[in-house]
């Protein structure tokens, strides 16, 4: 469903460039949830703003669907942010319109594409009712809890029936019973309706519930922890999570600074194949 490879945003600002994305590689299978995590100033919400096409690569590849992000016109764009994806911003208060209901708010993007008077009505309420939040459908924002808000933020996202939801660190503001909701919530549009879901995320609590999380450095994907459940003899189901580092196509790991400061890695290390591994051993 997504794909990005040596993805590039350099931002000029005045002599100053920074370089937000330096080379990224991400693939996201259609119906898959993932999480991005990463530290701050690590590139994760101009990854999404270019997934949502609100931002534009500077160089290399990213593909949503059949869409190339790099060779759209301004109508392709429309059309894309319109009905490809949904987008839930970082700040909740963002998403939302203060004046406006939340059935009033889930019926703004359905109108902009011209659906009819009738499906929008029921496709606003079905919407609200999946996530949690039917009974607020005539409550404006000043009227809703933050995870209130946040349900109806993604109630507003799906309204068009997007294939892909992206939601930047969307339980960032809320205490930690509030978040395990709105998570749970992003779980159930998951997999009531099919949608492929990204959501970039500070907060251990999502991370460790999704089947995969990437991790972001530096703009780039650094290494990835795998979940599965698996069943002990005794028919106890537990979690098993294995991280891996991720090899981008021209054969880059990057060695987490831990392991390059136990081991004094400098600039150069000597690559060793073995029959069954690569040992990455210092130059000293
Ligand atoms: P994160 O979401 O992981 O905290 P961001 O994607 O927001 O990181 O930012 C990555 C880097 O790009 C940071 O160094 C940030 O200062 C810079 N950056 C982001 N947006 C802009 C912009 N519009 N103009 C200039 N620099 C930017
Ligand atoms: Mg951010």
């Amino acid at each position: 469903m997504i794909v990005c490879e040596s993805l590039v945003r350099i931002y000029q600002t005045g002599s100053i460039e920074v370089q937000a994305l330096q080379g990224l590689d991400l693939a996201v299978d259609r119906g898959e949830m993932i999480a991005v995590v990463g530290a701050s100033g690590s590139g994760k919400s101009t990854l999404l703003s270019i997934l949502a096409g609100i931002d534009a690569p500077t160089a290399g590849k990213a593909h949503v669907g059949e869409w190339d992000l790099l060779a759209m016109t301004r109508a392709d764009r429309v059309r894309y942010r319109r009905h490809t994806v949904g987008f839930v911003r970082q700040q909740t208060a963002s998403n939302l319109v203060p004046y406006l209901t939340a059935a009033q708010m889930v019926d703004l993007p359905m109108t902009a594409a011209r659906t009819p008077a009738s499906e929008r009505r029921e496709r606003a309420a079905e919407l609200l009712d999946t996530l949690g939040v039917g009974a607020c459908a005539d409550r404006r924002p000043g009227q809703l809890s933050g995870g209130q808000q946040m349900r109806v933020a993604i109630a507003v996202a799906l309204a068009n029936r997007p294939q892909v939801l992206l939601a930047d660190e969307p339980t960032g503001e809320l205490d930690t019973a509030t978040s395990a909701e709105v998570f749970e919530a992003l779980r159930t549009v998951n997999r009531e309706f099919g949608v492929t879901v990204v959501i970039v995320t500070h907060d251990p609590e999502v991370s460790g519930r999704v089947e995969r999380t990437v991790a972001i450095r530096d703009g780039r994907t650094s290494s990835e922890v795998l979940r599965r459940t698996a069943s002990h003899e005794n028919g106890e189901e537990h979690v098993i999570a294995e991280e891996y580092a991720v090899m981008d196509r021209a054969g880059r790991v990057q060695i987490p600074s831990d392991y390059r400061t136990a081991l004094e890695l400098t600039r150069r290390v000597r690559l060793v194949l073995e029959a069954d591994r690569v040992e990455i051993r210092s130059d000293q």
